[in-house]
């Protein structure tokens, strides 16, 4: 929220006073890594004719690829299939080495089709593997939505199922192939009592659709009503580099880090998808490494990591919080903040080289070139702030 402040003696343009910080601790953007797991098992049927159709694809329409390794990999999966945890392991460790948590967005759906659920919830391997995400301080979410397309009843069935599984209280969804239609899907998924979307992503296009880089609440313009629902919209998904523009390598990773870096320059959410089944496979090596390469050059950058819920749930805390300027006749500006909510770590960016005084023991003060960013640590559902600005130094 930017407040401007206008001058009674000039006829100068109004001047930002007062902005909130986009992101806890006046972090630089947020970054949102997640994954769809369409599918656990490395033996099993869809997963062998996603390959004949790798290796058809390679032949007809020059997506890259070995045919060699492609062969192998459908070899190894009869003969010698990888353990389903394997792949879990060794994305938890990539992010784990900078500290990064995610969501994995479980399929759910109709059982045991094409584009349906290929894996029970109830099965010891995912049972395994939902632990183990969840003792890594990771999210687990919804996927579903292509056969249950926007039948809200239905995705509710979805988040009672994963939520049953594994102990937990789902509050994020994705429909699989990021299938989404307007108003539709938002209307269905905040139906479903679901709090947030990651869907909104065109699978044959990088960065985020419509070009908003920032979580927003959604609505249905025909009817101009805000639902409670927040989309967190998608910057770049593995299969639209690899599948979609047949990109390979470093062509790749430098088309992700574009995207990836127009999204960093405005204070956006990075939002990145990579799917769980192309970890570990010599066929598909550089969805890996572009994956690892992104985060290596992300993690310096030091942004706001977090799950789709607790970004959720900061970005409403955050939403909610107003701030009011007044001036006396002595000159001392005066600014009020409320928050109907409780957030954390919020960062009030204070455009001003005046003395400025916080009455809180809970708020620390950084000055920069421009003024101050006051921090706060904690405010309190309902707490008002005041803060003053001396009429000079
Ligand atoms: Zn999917």
């Amino acid at each position: 929220m930017i407040v401007t402040l206008q001058s009674k003696t000039t006829a100068a343009p109004s001047v930002p006073l007062a902005r909130l910080c986009h992101w806890p601790e006046g972090r630089p953007f947020a970054l949102f890594l997640s994954h769809d797991v369409d599918q656990i098992h490395d033996r099993e049927l869809f997963r062998l004719l996603a390959d004949a159709n790798h290796i058809r694809r390679r032949l007809t329409s020059s997506e890259p690829g070995s045919m060699g390794l492609a062969g192998l990999r459908m070899a190894r999966s009869i003969f010698q299939p990888k353990p389903a945890q394997k792949d879990f392991e060794t994305l938890l460790a990539i992010e784990g080495r900078h500290g990064f948590r995610s969501t994995f967005f479980l399929l759910h759906d109709k059982y045991w089709a094409r584009q349906g659920g290929r894996y029970s919830l109830q099965c010891c391997e995912i049972q395994n593997i939902g632990r183990m995400i969840l003792d890594a301080g990771s999210e687990l979410g919804v996927h579903g939505g292509y056969y249950h397309f926007n039948n809200s009843a239905l995705y509710h069935e979805s988040l009672e199922a994963v939520g049953s599984a594994f102990g937990v209280r789902p509050c994020g969804i994705r429909n699989h192939l990021l299938r989404f239609s307007y108003p539709e899907t938002w209307r269905a998924q905040a139906a479903a009592e679901f709090a947030y979307d990651a869907t909104y992503g065109l699978p044959g296009e990088l960065g985020p659709r419509g070009g908003w880089p920032f979580p927003f609440q959604t609505c249905d313009a025909n009817t101009g009503e805000f639902l409670n629902l927040i989309e967190l919209p998608m910057t770049v998904m593995d299969a639209t580099l690899f599948r979609h523009l047949r990109l390979g390598g470093e062509a790749a990773l430098e088309k992700a880090w574009q995207a990836v870096a127009g999204v960093i320059g405005v204070g956006g959410l990075v939002s990145l998808l990579w799917h769980n089944n192309y970890f570990n496979e010599p066929e598909y090596w550089d969805w890996q490494m572009v994956y690892e390469e992104l985060l290596n050059r992300l993690a310096p950058l030091k942004p706001w990591c977090a799950t789709g819920a607790e970004i959720n749930a900061w970005w409403r805390a955050k939403a909610a919080v107003t701030i009011r300027t007044s001036s006396g006749a002595d000159g001392i500006i005066k600014i009020e903040i409320h928050s109907p909510q409780a957030i954390e770590d919020l960062v009030l960016e204070i455009h001003s080289t005046n003395k400025l005084q916080i009455p809180s023991s809970n708020a620390w003060m950084e000055s920069n070139d421009h003024g101050a960013r006051i921090h706060f640590q904690r405010l309190l559902a309902g707490e008002v702030v005041n803060l003053e600005i001396a009429a000079s130094r």
